[in-house]
């Protein structure tokens, strides 16, 4: 029950006025609802105020076509490679800036000298900087990785470049990058054409913690066992040229992924003859590398139900046993993609299932999987499914799916996404009974790392971000749906995507900036993935609603399908597209540091003055009476001890009859000109006001956390019944850090208790100041942190549940 604290306003309309703009602080106004457009990029006609490609946008046109020979003994790749290049900008270019990603490997790579120890730098295990909760020591992975690095010669070999007429090319390498200086100026409209060959090692990814890699199996059947070969990033590749930041040819440090030009590919990929190749892109000869039974069984999976075996596992196994030293040769072809990666094995088996998705685009599209046997019955059951389960979500946000396939692939690389195809980690265990098992965090990563990598195919395969510069625009755009997804999968799974899980990291010491260069940023997952993703969610179920949300984020995803979007985009399109003004959202989620913590510090209820003293008058002596008695006159009484004026009852006066709230002529006849000179509508409006005698609360919130949010309210009444009200962020625009709402409810209507934000859905930092009156707190923060760290999802249950119930006389319970 809300004590009320009575505060006398004579009239309403008067009441808010004027305390709250002296209140505020000039800075912070200007900070939280400034507009965004003096941070933005002046709008121009490549891209335009609304976010949309400008009237000149343009983008460069590279096509590749690569020869590839696989050498599986020394895991090598060998290669040639001839580049198209359009020059579609406005610009002459008088050389191109090529990626050398292998580079990165190199022990004298930007990367490798600039890792700080125990702290942030290569993709993998490395302690997250600023945690500081790690002991300094080297681990087996450090060591590992040391001496992967001591032992193998790294980086690319480039020799042969030369132009289409056959010249040779200037060439100069700058870590990771490589420029090649044309032997005639590129205008613009012009292409010119270059070749080279290329070699480089392939890493051992659980080395080295890359984006590709080989893994390699001991314990196989096969004498000196086998290997799965996942190759990304495996040849020298175009830095994109773009209309907002020319040559994005910023090195290359691990963390930043890329930014890349979209082109067609023609890539010859030759490898063992027993191994299976997975692939960006359409396989062009499967007459020659598969088996009538294979084209068959493909065939088949177009129009099944559940996944059909391309390859089966007793096939894979078969496989396994032995190797070969014939090869074949694997072609594929992929139009309009931004990257081409592929993988290969003898030990993958392969299933394939038709996604009939309709439409013009791609009626019929192949999801696909390819695992060795240790992806077991979690893969067999659930990757193709997830990889159509997402084609189905995410196309409802964006457009269908363009690809002819989409696929998942098991291998030393735990996540990661290229064109039509991801590299997907989470594997079972073998137990000592020959068994599989996996956990129900495993089922859950699997499938939500294929739903993940699947939705990068969208975001930014096809809406292509610029990853090296912002993460958050594929990382967190594709977390946010993914969460989506997730909750269409299972709901009961714990997805780890609901904004009251972002708040530890809103509140640490190590948050940055969401619009901080990839490379940059302290802790990337909560950075780039959780807090943009939360942010999303909020702005979708909270600020705009689902409808006008959901029209203008697939609004952007259409408008830069096949293009190149930047952040200034991305926040104009939602604007423009919703009709909401969000660049204080925007400010607060992605500009700066601030967290969510609003509190309600008070509430309480005002009394309207009727100015007639008949009423006013009787209802102050109640109030004055309500008061508490004295302890003195308490006592008093106790000890029996009778005042003065009663022992002596002869010289009462006139003021032993009347008290100080005997109301005279003198107020009636003044009550009776102020309603006189009252206008005729004030009048009305008073008299209504008493005769309604509605309950006028004000409630009073501070703005703790600095993020200014929408105000979501519970209102419980004495009646039982119970109301939510939703004030919009704009609450705040003229006084950010506190404000008061005035709440009217009816005659009879009394509020009991007020929570604030009681579904959690604004990350709002400490919940117990959004009760009032305050709660008694139900448990304490460590209480549900232990709680965490023992979550049964981590138990493998699978197996647990073989285990025999003891008896009392067990000798193992004695013990
Ligand atoms: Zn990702």
């Amino acid at each position: 029950m809300i004590k009320p604290l009575l505060v006398s306003a004579a009239l309403l309309c008067s009441l808010q006025a004027g305390a709250d703009a002296i209140r505020q602080t000039k800075g912070d106004f200007e900070d939280k609802f400034r507009q965004l457009d003096e941070v933005l990029p002046t709008p121009n006609v490549y891209r335009n105020a609304a976010g949309e490609p400008g009237h000149q946008y343009w983008q460069q046109q590279v096509d590749y076509k690569i020869q590839a020979r696989l050498l599986e003994e020394k895991r090598r790749l060998e290669a040639s490679l001839t580049v198209h290049y359009r020059n579609n900008s406005p610009d002459t270019l008088r050389y191109l800036w090529l990626q050398l990603d292998q580079n990165i490997f190199k022990s004298d790579s930007m990367a490798e000298l600039t890792t700080a120890f125990a702290g942030i730098g290569r993709r993998g295990p490395a302690t997250e900087a600023g945690d500081g909760k790690k002991p300094a020591k080297l681990s087996m992975d450090e060591l590992r990785r040391q001496q992967f690095m001591a032992d193998h010669q790294l980086g690319y070999d480039i020799k042969d470049v030369m132009d289409g007429t056959g010249k040779p090319l200037k060439v100069t390498i700058v870590g990771t990058n490589m420029r090649i200086d044309l032997n005639q100026p590129l205008k613009p409209g012009q292409s010119t054409e270059f070749s080279l060959n290329y070699a480089y090692n392939i890493v051992e990814e659980n080395a080295v913690s890359a984006r590709g890699g080989y893994e390699h199996f001991p314990k196989d059947a096969r004498a000196g066992g086998n290997d799965i070969f996942q190759l990304a990033q495996w040849f020298p590749r175009l830095h994109a040229y773009t209309d907002y930041e020319a040559w994005t040819n910023k090195e290359f440090l691990g963390r930043g992924e890329f930014t890349l030009e979209f082109g067609n590919y023609d890539v010859e990929l030759t490898v063992p003859a027993d191994h299976i190749v997975a692939a960006t892109g359409s396989l062009q000869n499967a007459d020659k590398v598969l088996t009538r039974e294979q084209r068959k069984r493909l065939k088949e999976a177009e129009k099944a139900k559940r996944p059909v075996f391309v390859v089966t596992e007793a096939e894979a196994l078969e496989n396994e046993k032995e190797g070969t030293n014939a090869s074949k040769t694997w072609r594929f072809k992929a139009e309009n993609v931004r990257d081409f990666a592929w993988a290969s094995s003898r030990k993958f088996m392969w299933d394939a299932k038709g996604y009939q998705q309709g439409g013009d685009t791609q009626p019929l599209v192949m999801a696909m999987s390819f695992y060795p046997k240790e992806g077991g019955d979690l893969w067999k059951k659930y990757s193709t499914e997830a990889v159509v389960h997402t084609m189905q979500v995410y196309s409802r946000f964006s457009f269908d799916y363009p690809y002819p396939v989409a696929q998942s692939v098991n291998g030393p690389v735990g996540g990661m996404e290229y064109p039509m195809i991801t590299f997907n980690g989470p594997r079972t265990t073998l137990q000592d009974d020959g068994s599989r098992t996996y956990s129900q965090a495993e089922k859950r990563f699997l499938i939500g790392v294929v739903i993940h990598e699947v939705g990068h195919i969208y975001f930014p395969m096809l809406v292509n971000s610029d990853e090296r510069q912002w993460t958050w625009m594929d990382e967190g755009l594709n977390s946010f749906l993914d969460g989506v997804a997730g909750r269409e999968w299972d709901s009961d799974m714990p997805w780890g995507i609901e904004p009251s899980e972002i708040v530890d990291y809103m509140v640490s010491s190590t948050q940055v900036p969401i619009m901080t260069q990839s490379d940059s940023v302290l802790r990337l997952g909560p950075n780039a993935y959780t807090k943009p993703a939360a942010a999303l969610t909020i702005l979708r179920e909270t600020i705009l609603g689902r409808e006008l949300f959901d029209f203008a984020f697939k609004e952007y995803a259409r408008r830069w399908q096949y293009k190149r979007p930047t952040p200034a985009d991305f926040f104009r399109t939602m604007e423009e597209a919703s009709g909401v003004d969000l660049d204080w959202f925007w400010r607060g989620w992605f500009y700066s540091t601030d967290h969510v913590d609003i509190s309600l510090d008070k509430v309480y209820k005002l009394r309207l003055d009727t100015e007639n003293p008949d009423i006013d008058f009787a209802r102050d002596k109640a109030q004055d009476l309500d008061k508490p008695m004295s302890m003195s006159l308490e006592n008093n009484r106790k000890q029996g001890i009778r005042e003065w004026r009663e022992l002596n009852q002869d010289l009462k006066d006139f003021y032993d009859e009347n008290d100080r709230w005997t109301v005279t002529n003198k107020e009636r006849n003044k009550y009776n000109k102020f309603i006189k000179g009252l206008e005729d509508w004030e009048r009305a409006a008073l008299e209504r006001a008493v005769q309604e005698d509605k309950n006028y609360y004000v409630l009073e919130f501070s703005n703790l956390g600095g993020l200014v949010m929408p105000i979501i309210l519970k209102l419980d009444y004495a009646d039982g019944s119970s109301e939510t009200m939703r004030i919009p962020a704009e609450i705040w625009r003229r006084s950010p850090k506190e404000v008061k709402k005035l709440i009217v409810t009816d005659k009879g209507k009394e509020l009991t208790q007020v929570e604030l934000d009681p579904r959690w859905e604004t990350a709002d930092a400490d919940i117990e100041n959004n009760f009032y009156p305050r709660r008694i707190v139900p448990s304490r923060v460590e209480a549900y942190k232990s709680e965490k760290s023992k979550a049964k999802i981590h138990r493998d249950i699978m197996q647990d549940i073989k285990t025999e119930l003891k008896n009392d006389d067990d000798k193992d319970n004695k013990q």
